[in-house]
């Protein structure tokens, strides 16, 4: 047979300690369910910062993050049937599951129970083969039809790349828990996710309410929609919404103390966590909880037919992120300026730019 595999260059770690670099990898050898995508750009997720300095001890190097991916379709193999060359698409955080378990046959891949789990675009070492996927920080990329979506027509690919993470895993609880028209809604953390959770919030009819550390980010939380900003030490503040609010979604990206956002709900809130993947720290007063029947709980992305819809759902309602492009080389003092909360609001590589 000939060798068909496809090289691609990119930025990739080969430890927790070293910055990223230069590498090339191998791309699969495309198949007839396969299109292959030349990445014009990738949006910068936190979760890049967390596998590649491996936070959450599971990362398999050589790293290459990158799962919020679009660019154009330059090969469709013989069985695509849903895309074409030259169509503008996108690949977020995953790029295959089982396809056979209840969570897949449900449309869930992302809870998918095979004995892998989902496939991620990224640090996927749970292959069959056992081979590593290597995620958006390169220039091309072979996958399933299946999970690649469509960008919707007059959507700029920059301001699309986004919205394949944190668009999703803002807009997949919000959906699920039917927030919407005359709801009150407590955004926490306006970074990445939530300033793209303000809009979303919104735009299906909510009043939102910001939180945020950086009374810097006050007005920008308002631009994006929120009717109120608060600055979240600020405990007089807090407590005028203490008992308003009928849901709280909290995008911040490392454990935190949750007993104040809790402390803003109705009785029978919610409040979900989608930034952060790990214990929480300071214990959740289960006394709150329980006088107010309040639910406390979490949320991993959402699956490809949400990606799809949030992808038409901005279209529809004018809602882009506020993205920064930068050049592949600059990544890494991208990956400081995340963490030092630098960034407004997305970092997005460019991968023309030089
Ligand atoms: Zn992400
Ligand atoms: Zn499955």
């Amino acid at each position: 047979m000939i060798e068909t595999a496809i090289k691609t260059t990119g930025y990739g770690a080969s430890g927790a300690r070293s910055p990223l670099g230069p590498i090339e990898v191998e791309r699969r050898e495309p198949g007839p369910r396969d299109v292959v995508i030349e990445i014009s750009h990738c949006g910068v997720c936190h979760s890049d910062i967390h596998q590649a300095r491996d936070e959450w001890h599971n990362t398999v190097w050589p790293c290459v993050p990158g799962h919020e991916l679009v660019g154009r379709v330059t090969h469709a193999g013989e069985h695509v049937t849903k895309f074409a060359q030259g169509d503008l698409v996108g690949v977020g955080c995953m790029v295959d599951s089982c396809r056979q378990c209840r969570s897949c046959r449900a449309g869930e891949e992302q809870y998918c129970e095979g004995p892998h789990g989902f496939l991620a675009t990224y640090n996927g070492p749970f292959k069959p083969d056992g081979s590593n996927t290597f995620g958006g920080y390169t220039t091309s990329v072979v996958v399933d039809q299946d999970f690649v979506l469509r960008i919707p027509e007059g959507m700029d690919a920059k301001a699309a790349a986004p919205l394949l993470c944190s668009g999703v895993t803002t807009y997949s609880p919000m959906k699920r828990y039917k927030i919407g028209n005359g709801d009150k809604v407590g955004i926490v953390g306006i970074g990445g996710l939530g300033h793209v959770a303000i809009q979303i919030a919104k735009a299906r009819g909510a009043e939102v309410v910001a939180f945020t550390r950086s009374p810097d980010k006050i007005a920008d939380a308002k631009r994006f929609g929120a009717s109120d900003a608060i600055v979240s030490t600020d405990e007089k503040a807090m407590a005028t919404y203490a008992g308003k609010l009928d849901f709280v979604l909290s995008t911040i990206p490392e454990s935190h103390d949750v007993n104040p956002y809790v402390k803003l709900l109705k009785r029978d809130g919610r409040i979900t966590l989608v930034g952060v993947l790990a214990p929480i720290e300071t214990p959740v007063d289960n006394s709150v909880l329980a006088f107010e029947r309040l639910s406390f709980g979490g949320s991993l992305i959402g699956s490809i037919a949400e990606t799809q819809e949030i992808l038409d759902f901005c279209a529809a309602h004018g809602i882009a992120p506020q993205v920064e492009t930068i050049a592949l080389e600059q990544i890494n003092e991208a990956f400081e300026n995340v963490v030092a909360a630098k960034v407004r609001y997305r970092y997005v590589i460019e991968h023309a730019r030089r």
